[in-house]
């Protein structure tokens, strides 16, 4: 099937080659003509594992194209999907759909009676509404307008699109149906569940699913609070609840708080939502203000940490992207720390296996080094902020020489206090009974 995906970020790229290697025939169109350039050129513009094989594979294959030019790149396609960002409009929280529109509005002026417009994008209720609406505006018949709310995990993104836990479909028409069975058909053969619905229902469904993912997060962080006021350790109390099927033991890692490019946002949106349909959606509104003031008490932990004020303080900062395994410093967690650290005085040394150049602009004024070893050196306390796996294995003796002070704030939980207690230095987790003084 002839597939067009408007948007080549995170997902629209992800998706796009997913559904090449599916065996459809894929144009990815972007307006970013830099972006296209890159993947014209064999080049990632993202970071993520196993994508540069899999694109690389598909466009050998001639499934897979770029382009800037929609026109061309819709040319022919039976489904095209928006995959375009939504962020969060400043000052409200509402989903900015700007980028949406301009899409539907663009390809208006080239699509043919019975194609399927699909949004992979996370959109509010409704959206799907007015982008049938829109189209009938620009004079566009016969287009069925579908959505197709996206799951993937940056980092495990390719695995989640394969072997997704489920797919959502929400379509007010047979032929919307009908069309995105047989896109997803492949994915039948690992049994992966679809869940046909109605467009609002399948618009609200991803909101509702990143609500709960954010409210199991501050869940666990609020508890690891308390086990830092009553001598109780979080890690056990998630393994203990965790172990309940009811309950499941993912997403209950206590840590510095959700960042990323969704959680974030979507709480938002959804709040945003609710306050237009008059429906009060106050466990969701806790979350977000539970987890902000999380983010803004980062640099108030390592303070703690140090015994006193941070001015003249030289603070190591190992991993900025917001989790393992991507380059993506959208509200990483990194971000709110560091500003805290230097509004409070101290000079930070930050490392990241991937993300230092996405980080640069958004952090200025620290020193950016080749490994954790480097960023240690002369540090009075060493921050562990994302979790990647070369951070798990340090050389804890190495990184205590290297250190000026003793302080280890492990906002992961990656070690145990004993082992850094073992080389001399002081350990500071999350929820891992009282804090040391
Ligand atoms: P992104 O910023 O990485 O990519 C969006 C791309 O769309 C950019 O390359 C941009 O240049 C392009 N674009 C914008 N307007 C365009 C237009 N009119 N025509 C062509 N291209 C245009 O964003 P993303 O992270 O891929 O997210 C996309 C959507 O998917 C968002 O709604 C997001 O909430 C949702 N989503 C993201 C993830 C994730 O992990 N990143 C997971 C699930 C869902």
């Amino acid at each position: 099937m002839r597939i067009a995906m408007i948007g080549t970020g995170y997902v629209g790229l992800v998706s796009g080659a997913c559904l090449a290697d599916f065996g459809h025939e894929v144009t990815c169109v972007d307006k970013d003509q830099g972006k296209i350039d890159r993947l014209n050129a064999g080049e990632m513009p993202i970071w993520e594992p196993g994508l540069e094989a899999l694109v690389k594979a598909n466009v050998e294959r001639g499934r897979l194209h770029f382009t800037t030019d929609l026109a061309s790149g819709a040319e022919g396609a039976e489904a095209v999907f928006i995959a375009v960002g939504t962020p969060a409009r400043r000052g409200d929280g509402h989903a900015d759909l700007t980028f949406v529109f301009e899409a539907v509005r663009e390809l208006a002026k080239s699509v043919k009676p019975g194609t399927v417009v699909v949004t992979k994008s996370t959109v509010p209720v409704g959206t799907g509404d007015r982008i049938a609406e829109v189209l009938a505006e620009e004079g566009v018949a016969g287009v069925a307008v579908a959505s197709n709310p996206e799951f993937l995990r940056e980092g495990a993104a390719i695995r989640d699109f394969k072997i997704p836990d489920r797919i959502v479909v929400g379509a007010e028409d047979e032929k919307a149906r009908e069309v995105l069975r047989e896109i997803y058909r492949p994915l039948f053969l690992n049994q992966a569940p679809i869940l046909f619905t109605g467009r609002r229902t399948a618009e609200l469904t991803k909101y509702a699913a990143n609500a709960f993912l954010a409210t199991k997060i501050s869940f666990i962080n609020e508890v690891a609070n308390l086990c830092e006021a009553v001598d109780a350790d979080v890690q056990d109390v998630a393994r203990g609840i965790g172990l309940d099927n009811r309950i499941g033991a993912k997403f209950l890692h206590a840590g510095p708080g959700y960042g990323g490019s969704c959680f974030p946002k979507d709480t938002l949106a959804l709040l945003q939502t609710a306050e237009e349909a008059g429906v009060e959606q106050r466990i969701v509104s806790t979350v977000v203000s539970v987890n902000d003031n999380r983010k803004a008490a980062l640099a108030d932990r390592v303070e703690l940490a140090v015994g006193g004020s941070l001015a003249g303080k030289r603070i190591a900062v190992l991993g900025l992207a917001f989790k393992p395994n991507t380059d993506d410093m959208r509200d990483a967690p990194s971000i709110p720390l560091i500003d805290g650290l230097k509004d409070k005085g101290a000079s930070v040394a930050a490392f990241d296996p991937v993300a230092m150049n996405q980080a640069e602009p958004l952090l200025p004024g620290i020193d950016f080094t080749r490994d954790a070893y480097a960023a240690a050196d002369g540090a009075d306390a060493l921050v562990i902020v994302t979790e990647w796996d070369e951070f798990r294995a340090l050389d804890l003796g190495r990184l205590a020489r290297a250190m000026r002070g003793r302080a280890l704030i492990d906002l992961r939980n990656v070690y145990e206090p004993a082992e850094a207690e073992r080389v001399g230095l002081t350990y500071f987790g999350i929820g891992r009974g009282r804090l040391p003084h």
